[in-house]
């Protein structure tokens, strides 16, 4: 018997992924676009979740012995301009401060007025004018290593624009490291590579490449960019964090100069790293479905919504009792390193209504407590990875170790779901014929819709790189590390590879 399968998300993902996407966003009330074009409002339980990104890498960036510190939000232009890659790269999206203050302009209304000497760029990246600071405090080899964070809002004045994904202003941390030898300097760029994996995989439940990026996708006036790479559920690459080695670059934009052990002055090396609110956009789409918002435990804003259900205040009484017994249970408990949170949802609808508003946000647990359950002292408890004909009644007794073995199974449930998802769409391609076959939508609806992930050779030529994005809007992502050396021919050019790359469409 085939039975229309009813959704909470209209669009499904199958129809409208794009569409889908905002949905998802709307019905878990994460996020809105503001009247200010290409700006998002954060709301609470998308903001929660932002908070809940910031508290796990502050400690993790924290044991890797880095100090968080402030740095201004206007950059003047004449830092911006020291180093020419740099300034090539973000000229296209800066917003540019040039006067102080407005005055009336006779017509009822106000003008700009006290134009300013040099203008101020809105930090679209903070090389240079954190550079500027450094300058000053490094002196001698015995300043090194100095490690630096930062959390704070970004503008990149962006055309098309998408929640989470793409917004003009962000939020990110910037992590600003300087170094006595290039070794050093390599060593905080590969393990701060190392920390955001760690992250995406334990935390978020996403599996990411870890690798190098080509010369056409580095950051403007990196030596090297490395990243980690996710796969979407639209099969499309999104990349989640970057770290970067900036050889002596910016230090010579910057004049960042230590005396080394031999009493001689040498420009130091320098690294910066990043992720941003766009990790909110990876998680929204590598793990929800057609219900919603679906949220790994260890990231989640809360972890359990209780839902009482009753008829008469006598009932009510006594489910009330029992949610209050449960508050309890789990006050000051911790699921491994993440404090477990509660929502009592008492409101004047009905348990399905309730049931779904949850399933919507994503919370990993639902628990019913009605009077028949109370009266054996018991309660019903439903996972947002099952269906929610799956639920299954639990003794009070043993709801705290039963919680806490159902939030490991549903953060391991979603990581492997993600992980097999990206492995069934990665796939070897040597023939060139295939590898524009893969790439090409198969649904004339649905034109972002395609292969996935191509592992094929590439010969190193930044004209080979090009053609395949002009023909097909693909770029490599990623030439992941554990790629193994082997001999081979280009996908583009068919000349001699020694090795694979990740090609993919991407965000
Ligand atoms: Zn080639």
């Amino acid at each position: 018997m085939s039975k229309q399968k009813r959704t909470a998300i209209e669009p499904t993902r199958a129809d409208n992924y794009a569409e889908w996407y905002q949905q998802v966003i709307k019905a878990a009330d994460m996020a809105e676009n503001s009247e200010v074009r290409g700006c998002m409002v954060i709301k609470p339980w998308g903001y929660a979740i932002w908070e809940n990104i910031q508290r796990v890498l502050d400690g993790m960036f924290r044991e890797t012995g880095h100090r968080n510190a402030y740095f201004p939000i206007f950059i003047p232009k004449s830092y911006f301009e020291k180093e020419a890659e740099h300034v090539e790269g973000f000229a296209k999206e800066c917003a540019v401060v040039t006067h102080s203050r407005l005055e009336d302009d006779g017509k009822g209304g106000l003008k700009a007025a006290g134009e300013l000497t040099e203008p101020y760029i809105v930090r679209p990246t903070s090389e240079t004018i954190i550079g500027a600071s450094f300058a000053k405090w490094v002196n001698s080899y015995r300043d090194l290593p100095l490690l630096i964070n930062q959390w704070a809002n970004i503008v990149r004045w962006e055309m098309r624009t998408r929640l989470f994904l793409r917004t003009t202003e962000f939020l990110w941390q910037e992590g600003h490291t300087v170094h006595e030898t290039a070794e050093d300097a390599m060593e905080e760029t590969r393990k701060m590579l190392d920390v955001y994996a760690k992250f995406a995989r334990e935390y978020l439940a996403i599996p990411v490449l870890t690798g190098e990026k080509t010369e056409s996708e580095k950051f403007p006036g990196a030596v090297n960019t490395y990243c980690i790479e996710a796969m979407m559920q639209d099969k499309k690459a999104l990349q989640s964090g970057t770290s970067h080695f900036l050889g002596q670059n910016f230090a010579q934009a910057s004049q960042i100069k230590y005396q080394n052990r031999e009493g001689d002055f040498e420009y130091a090396w320098t690294t910066s790293w990043g992720v941003s609110t766009r990790l909110i956009g990876a998680l929204i789409m590598a793990h929800s479905d057609d219900n919603g918002l679906v949220l790994p435990p260890k990231i989640a804003p809360s972890h359990i919504a209780l839902i009482p259900i009753y008829r008469d205040d006598e009932e009510k009484k006594a489910v009330l009792e029992a949610c209050h017994e449960i508050e309890e249970i789990f006050q000051r408990q911790y699921f491994e390193d993440i404090r477990i949170y509660t929502e009592l949802d008492d409101r004047d609808l009905t348990g399905s209504e309730r049931n779904w508003y949850w399933i919507k946000k994503g919370i990993p647990l639902r628990i019913e407590v009605g009077p028949r359950d109370v009266a054996q002292r018991a309660v019903m408890l439903a996972r947002r990875d099952l269906e929610a004909r799956d639920k299954k009644s639990v003794p009070i007794a043993d709801l705290k170790e039963e919680v806490l073995k159902s939030l490991r199974e549903i953060q391991d449930h979603y990581y492997n779901n993600a992980l097999s998802f990206r492995e069934e769409n990665t796939r070897k391609i040597d023939d060139q014929k295939e590898f524009y076959r893969y790439f090409t939508p198969k649904n004339v609806n649905q034109p972002e819709i395609h292969g996935g992930f191509a592992a094929s050779h590439w010969c190193g030529a930044a004209a080979c790189e090009e053609k395949i994005k002009e023909d097909l809007k693909v770029t490599i992502r990623v030439i992941p590390f554990d790629m193994p050396e082997e001999a081979g021919s280009c996908i583009a050019c068919g000349k001699a590879s020694q090795k694979r790359a990740i090609f993919a469409k991407s965000y």
